[in-house]
């Protein structure tokens, strides 16, 4: 049985996992993380992700995961709205729809449709890959030597499989100026409700802080602010630096950034694009934010993932690739051209997208305002919908 390895858990890495399994491979997920991964906001089912989900037969899992929404609305420091856009704004086009669920349920309905020919290592990674005539023989951090087949890289923005086999990251990203902490906030009887509507906060600064609608009883917490570097792995000097970006900003900030503290899937990551001429090379190749990643601004990043992963696992199995090995690189040539024209206009953000997710003075604070009022204006149809044509985007 042919066998491919998977390095990382997330999104594009158990949708392939559970496609190539489906036609017939055996296949070894690796993932760095100690458990499956969660936290992170809500996913989009809009386009791509809920035809994926449909095709996949895992629909109904996922619209059974909707978290109720109402809309976006842009406040004060002191909770004033400025402005709001109900999920019903733009034809449902918006920000914000009413089939969104959590990046962390998407992540374990994936993970769960996985079967018995596919094997979960976590708290593992790869350290070398060394291809011959065999395959790939990798080196994992654990000490274990293996050949596969097949590997593919689904180990996002900052993938290792990148580094290892195409290079280093510097070459192929493009930093957009922001960076982003996101958690889960657990309410107590004072936390102010949502009522369904996810709140953002914008100060002077590029500086915005949101609270975004989870589980019962929970919250999603985003803090954005300008950088092109963070300390990578050193949580204290990641609370430090929120706790200065974030001093006197107002509204539920204070609050927010005691919480960070304590929160089990706090996370902090730049915002960036990754661009790459090529996405394969002999028996590897990258799928997912670890090929394009067009940043969280694209709103398009799961959708990507899953139909990457989709586009992957069909061209595989039409070129008969288990059974005859050297039909792997004619079907990553046909992934490649499917998806690339699709990830390239994905990557297009429309204009002054991080002006308008963290808006450098107060100025710009009100004219974003204003504008997310006047695109919602029946005369700006027109102009709306030229804006945002062809990226295959939503107004997100
Ligand atoms: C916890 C989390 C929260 C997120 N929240 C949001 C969000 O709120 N909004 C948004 O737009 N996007 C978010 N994303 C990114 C989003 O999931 C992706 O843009 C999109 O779904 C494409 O998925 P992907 O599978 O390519 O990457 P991801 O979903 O990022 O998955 C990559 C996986 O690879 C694992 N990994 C990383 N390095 C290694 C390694 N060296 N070895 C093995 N495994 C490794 C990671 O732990 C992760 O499980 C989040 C990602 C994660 C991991």
């Amino acid at each position: 049985m042919a066998h491919a390895l998977i390095v990382g858990a997330g999104i594009a890495g158990d949708t392939l996992a559970v496609l190539l399994e489906r036609s017939g491979w055996r296949v070894t997920v690796v993932e760095i993380a100690p458990a499956l991964r969660s936290g992170g906001q809500t996913v989009d089912l809009r386009g791509d992700s809920r035809e994926v989900l449909e095709r996949m037969g895992l629909l109904d899992d996922a619209l059974a995961a909707l978290v109720p929404q109402r809309g976006m609305a842009w406040i004060t420091a002191r909770g004033r709205r400025l402005a709001s856009m109900p999920v019903e704004a733009l034809g449902g086009r918006g920000f914000v729809s009413r089939e969104e669920l959590l990046r962390t349920d998407l992540a374990r309905i994936l993970h769960d449709a996985t079967g018995e020919h596919v094997e979960h290592r976590f708290g593992d990674t790869v350290e070398a890959l060394t291809e011959s005539p065999d395959g790939v023989t990798v080196r994992f951090r654990s000490g274990k030597d293996e050949t596969f087949d097949l590997v593919v890289g689904a180990d996002g923005a900052h993938s290792k499989v990148r580094a290892l086999h195409f290079g280093d990251e510097e070459q192929y990203r493009k930093p957009l100026g922001l960076a982003h902490a996101w958690f889960t906030l657990r309410e107590q009887p004072a936390t102010p409700p949502l009522g369904g509507w996810a709140l953002v906060h914008n100060a002077a600064g590029r500086r915005a802080v949101a609270s975004r609608p989870g589980h019962s009883g929970e919250q999603e917490i985003g803090l954005t602010f300008e950088a092109d570097s963070i300390p990578r792995g050193d949580r204290e000097a990641q609370f430090a630096l929120l706790d200065r970006e974030f001093d006197g900003v107002g509204w539920r900030a204070a609050e927010f950034l005691a919480a960070a503290r304590t929160a089990p899937d706090f996370a902090l990551d730049t915002y960036e694009q990754i661009h790459m001429p090529t996405w394969s090379s002999g028996r590897v190749v990258l799928v997912g934010d670890s090929a394009w990643c067009t940043s969280p601004l694209s709103g398009l990043g799961t959708a990507l993932g899953l139909h990457g992963a989709e586009q992957l696992a069909a061209a595989l199995d039409r070129t008969g690739a288990k059974d005859d090995t050297a039909a792997i690189s004619v079907a990553f040539k046909e992934f490649e051209a499917a998806m690339r024209p699709r990830a390239e206009s994905a990557g297009q953000l429309i204009p002054g997208r991080v002006d308008m997710v963290a808006p450098k003075s107060r100025l710009a604070i009100i004219g974003n305002a204003l504008l997310m009022r006047l695109i919602q204006l029946r005369i700006m149809r027109g102009v709306v919908a030229k804006a945002t044509a062809g990226s295959g985007h939503s107004v997100d």
